[in-house]
């Protein structure tokens, strides 16, 4: 094993070629290739091997990553591929959209010690895009060969509810996901644009769930089309993966005009028209950014997407609005370097004042700031100096400022569903207040990552398995499986501490 490793000193990092600039913004299609077989193995063989190995440590689903990339070295890909899958519902779909500067690369040994990281996420991506064209991805079958009489409802569709419903497959329970759009996928098929994850991704899991027994209730809105009583009547247990949606406001004089739009509402028109909901045209008229003068507000992941869609969407300018400077920006780091390239143009430390215009927006009154002292995070706190102020002229203003959870209680009909201050449900162990009802992803954790949802999902099946044994002994096969044990089914071993979500 150590001649095809340790490589890291003689061979350098290189990731899959990026497409150029302007070609990609022309478009709509994913801005990098896949690995071909050898440069995986060539890279892999980077890995150091580390004795603690920091990478797994920061990857919320604790992938075995230092085994797989040896495995991956050696050419033992099968091996290598159902290794990385034995922790992670959607391997192919985090390597191309977790930020892993901040998770397994950020924490990688050689990108500390100048050496530059092993390119983990392209390689997780190589080797399950590889398992798929060799038809090694099978459906679903439970680890016992055997159904039990219990059925789990999952309320929405996103990375936490498909993660949640492929470990209850396996351990033997019916699984039916009710969504209230007209497609599954949650934000992974309406939020993130097309050219960081193709839909035709999302869309083979979700066929891979149908073909492994999961029932899929599109245009099913718990709350409306089906009560959350009945919900719990039909299953033994009930998941909620609801995810966040309410859009932060503006809150500025003129936000209502003609032209202010919401991030994901922008984000979605771009996606629905990318899967042809509009036949051959473009967005609608007032989500559609052609020839305009765009000013993105905000500085996370969300306002990247919705700079970088502009850019392709062929604006006349884009410039974004953050009132931080670059190096505390929420957004990953490598986003912003892809939106420079493309054309977007950043204005660092202006805060917004008003939207101004008539009949619609035409620019935004805006102002320096100053960073100041550090608050409680750490963080320093942005100082708006009025007696600086400019216009930055605009056509279309979107806001881009996060997402809050819905009242769930109102919503879903039941106030006896206790949320925390910040309307994220609130959980022991991801049981909510309701009995034989839990909660996973962004709407237990807030607004996060597709990974930490992945990782939720997983353990809410688990604990959905545990309270559907412990609680209801009849529903089991008699005889046939003992107490859970989570060896063999799911074999993450980093911590799940909301605190170091970001
Ligand atoms: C624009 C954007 C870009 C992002 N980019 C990235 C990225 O690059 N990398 C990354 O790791 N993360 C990214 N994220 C964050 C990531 O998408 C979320 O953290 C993740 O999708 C949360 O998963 P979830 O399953 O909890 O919720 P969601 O993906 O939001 O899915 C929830 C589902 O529940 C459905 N639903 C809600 N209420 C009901 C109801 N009452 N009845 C039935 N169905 C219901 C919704 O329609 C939705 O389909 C991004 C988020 C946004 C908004
Ligand atoms: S799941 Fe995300 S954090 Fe974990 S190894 Fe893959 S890319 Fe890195």
């Amino acid at each position: 094993m150590a001649t095809s490793l340790l490589r890291f000193v003689h061979l350098q990092r290189q990731p899959p070629a990026v497409r150029p600039a302007a070609a990609r913004s022309q478009d709509f299609a994913e801005i990098y290739p896949d690995f071909d077989a050898a440069a995986a193995a060539r890279q892999a063989s980077r890995c150091s091997q580390c004795g603690v190995p920091f990478c797994q440590v920061n990857c919320p689903v604790g992938n075995h990553i230092p085994d797989w990339l040896a495995l991956c070295a050696e050419g033992r890909l099968r091996e290598a591929w159902e290794l990385s899958q034995s922790t992670n519902t959607l391997p192919e779909i985090c390597g191309r959209i977790c930020p892993q500067d901040r998770l397994c690369e950020g924490a990688c040994v050689l990108e500390q010690s100048g050496h530059q990281t092993v390119t983990i996420g392209a390689i997780e991506r190589y080797l399950t895009e590889l398992a798929f064209a060799q038809g090694w991805v099978q459906p679903v079958a439970p680890l016992d060969s055997s159904e039990s009489q219990t059925s789990v409802g999952i309320v929405g569709s996103g990375p936490a509810g498909i993660a949640a419903a492929e470990q209850l497959r396996r351990l033997g329970h019916a699984v039916h996901i009710y969504e209230r759009s007209d497609r599954a996928g949650g934000l992974l098929t309406y939020g993130i644009p097309g050219f960081k994850l193709d839909k035709a991704v999302v869309q083979r899991r979700i066929d891979w769930l149908r073909d492994s027994g999961v029932q899929f209730h599109l245009s099913c809105e718990v709350g409306q089309t089906v009560s959350l009583t009945e919900l719990r009547a039909r299953h033994q247990a009930v998941l909620l993966a609801t995810g966040v949606y309410r859009t932060r406001g503006l809150a500025l004089q003129g936000s209502e005009l003609p032209g202010v739009v919401a991030a994901l509402d922008y984000l979605v028109a771009q996606n629905r028209c990318d899967l042809g909901d509009f036949g051959e045209g473009p967005p609608p008229a007032p989500l559609y950014a052609a020839g305009k003068r765009v000013v993105v507000i905000g500085g996370g992941d969300t306002a990247m997407d919705c700079v970088r869609t502009a850019i392709r969407q062929g604006a006349a300018s884009v410039t974004c609005l953050y009132r931080r400077d670059r190096a505390n920006m929420p957004g990953s780091q490598r986003e912003v370097g892809h939106a420079e390239a493309e054309g977007v143009q950043f204005r660092w430390q202006s805060a917004p004042l008003a939207i101004l215009g008539g009949e619609r927006v035409t620019a935004v009154q805006a102002c320096q700031v100053e960073l100041g002292d550090p608050d409680a995070s750490g963080r320093q706190q942005p100082v708006l100096r009025r007696d600086r102020p400019f216009e930055q002229p605009a056509d279309l203003v979107i806001s881009a400022l996060g997402f809050e959870p819905e009242a769930l209680p109102e919503r879903l009909g039941d106030p006896r569903l206790l949320v925390n201050l910040d309307g994220t449900l609130q959980t022991t162990g991801l049981h909510t207040s309701l009995p034989g009802v839990f909660a996973a992803g962004d709407i237990s954790s807030g607004a996060s990552l597709v990974v930490w949802a992945i990782r939720d999902g997983r353990d809410a099946a688990e604990a959905i398995h545990r309270h559907l044994q412990s609680a209801l002994p009849i529903w089991r096969h008699a005889g046939e499986r003992g107490p859970f044990s989570a060896s063999g089914l799911y074999a993450a071993s980093s911590p799940s501490d909301p605190e170091v979500r970001s």
